[in-house]
C-alpha cells in the first residue's frame, strides 16, 4: 500500500512522514516543481502530471491518498467526494466544509462560540467581515464599521455573508481523532499570518487576508484545556449531525478576543499546512507519543495500526 498526495500545501510534510513509516510514497506532481520535491530526496516517489485533475484518474487500488488544502483549491471538493480514490478522510466532512451554511451549522451545533451571522445586509448592528461564497484564502472579502461601509465596498452581482468581526488573536488549533487508539490528540497550535491584515496598514485600506505563513504558538495551559474540550465537542457534535466519524487530523480556526472568548470561525477536516512548522514535533505531539511525531507521520502512523486492526475502510469514507 502506497501513501499519495499532490506536490504543494503540506506534501512534505505527508510523505516524509509515510516514508518514515515504512510506506512507499507517491506524489503527484506538475513538471516544474519537479527539482524542489526531488530536492529533498523524494525523486523517486514523483509521478509527473500535467495537471492535477490527472489524479482522479489515478487507479485507486493501491494508493491511499492524503487530502490536503490544495486538493480543494486546485480539483475542488466536489469533484474529490464523487470520485473513486482511497482518501484518507471524511467525504461527508468534506461536503459540510464546503458549504458555508452546513459549515456553521456544525460549529454551532457543536456547541462552539462563533461569530455572530447577519442574514442581510440591513441587519448589520456592528463590524462585520463580509464573506463571498467559496471564497479561497479569503479572497473578495472586505471589512465595514457599518451598514452604510458595508453597501459601499460590496461589489455589484456578489453574495455576501456577513459576520460579526471578531477583535482579536487568531489562533488555529489542530487535533488527531485517531480511530486506531480512540482517542483525541491536540496536536499543535498555531497564528496563521495574513498579508496584509496582519502587517501594519498604515493608511485606512482594506486589508487582504492572504496567507503568507504560520507562526508557532504555545498556548496558556488553561487555554489549551479549553481548546481540548472545543476538539471533543466537534467530533461529537459531527456525530451527532451526520452519525459520521472524523478520521485523523482537523483544524478550529477561532480567535481570541481581549476576555480570552474563544469564537470558532471555520474548521477544516483534513491536514492543514499550520502543522507544518511542527516538524519533527511540537510540543504536545511530543508529550503524547514520546517520539518525534509531527502530523504527516501520525497520519501514517494511523494507517498503519488501522491496517493491522482491518479498520481502514472506516477511516476511508
Ligand atoms: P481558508 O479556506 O483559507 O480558511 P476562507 O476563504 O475560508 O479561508 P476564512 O478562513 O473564513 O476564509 O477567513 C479568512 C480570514 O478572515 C481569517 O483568517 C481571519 O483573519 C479573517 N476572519 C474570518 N472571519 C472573521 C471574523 N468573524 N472576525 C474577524 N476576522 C475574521
Amino acid at each position: 500500500m502506497k501513501i499519495g498526495t499532490i506536490a504543494s500545501h503540506s506534501a512534505l510534510n505527508i510523505v516524509s512522514g509515510a516514508r518514515i513509516e515504512g510506506f512507499e510514497t507517491i506524489l503527484f506532481c506538475p513538471p516544474e516543481r519537479k527539482d524542489f520535491y526531488a530536492s529533498f530526496g523524494f525523486e523517486n516517489s514523483l509521478a509527473i502530471i500535467d495537471s492535477f485533475d490527472e489524479v482522479l484518474d489515478m487507479s485507486p487500488e493501491n494508493i491511499i491518498m492524503v487530502p490536503h488544502g490544495s486538493f480543494v483549491a486546485y480539483i475542488g471538493a466536489e469533484k474529490l467526494i464523487k470520485s473513486e480514490l482511497k482518501i484518507f478522510g471524511s467525504r461527508k466532512l468534506m461536503q459540510w466544509e464546503a458549504d458555508r451554511n452546513l459549515k456553521s451549522k456544525l460549529l454551532k451545533n457543536s456547541g462552539l462560540k462563533v461569530p455572530r451571522e447577519l442574514i442581510s445586509i440591513d441587519d448589520i448592528d456592528c463590524p462585520v467581515i463580509a464573506k463571498t461564497h467559496g471564497a479561497a484564502g479569503g479572497k473578495g472579502y472586505f471589512i465595514a464599521k457599518n451598514r452604510d461601509d458595508a453597501y459601499r465596498n460590496m461589489q455589484p452581482g456578489v453574495e455576501y455573508v456577513f459576520q460579526e468581526y471578531i477583535v482579536g488573536t487568531k489562533v488555529f488549533v489542530t487535533y488527531f481523532h485517531s480511530l486506531a487508539r480512540d482517542r483525541l490528540e491536540i496536536f499543535g497550535a498555531d497564528i496563521r499570518y495574513e498579508t496584509d491584515a496582519d502587517a501594519n496598514l498604515r493608511f485606512d485600506a482594506q486589508p487582504s487576508f492572504v496567507v503568507v505563513g504560520n507562526i508557532p504558538l504555545v498556548l496558556r495551559e488553561s487555554t489549551l484545556a479549553r481548546y481540548f474540550e472545543i476538539g471533543k465537542s466537534f467530533v461529537k457534535g459531527f456525530k451527532e449531525l451526520t452519525g459520521g466519524v472524523i478520521p485523523g487530523p482537523f483544524c478550529i480556526e477561532t480567535i481570541i478576543d481581549r476576555n480570552m472568548e474563544i469564537y470558532s470561525f471555520e474548521f477544516s477536516g483534513r491536514i492543514v499546512a499550520g502543522t507544518n512548522i511542527w516538524m519533527p514535533y511540537s510540543p504536545y505531539s511530543f508529550i503524547t507519543h514520546q517520539e518525534k511525531m509531527w502530523m504527516g507521520r501520525r497520519i501514517a502512523r494511523e494507517i498503519r495500526e488501522l491496517l493491522d486492526k482491518n479498520l481502514l475502510d472506516e477511516a476511508l469514507l
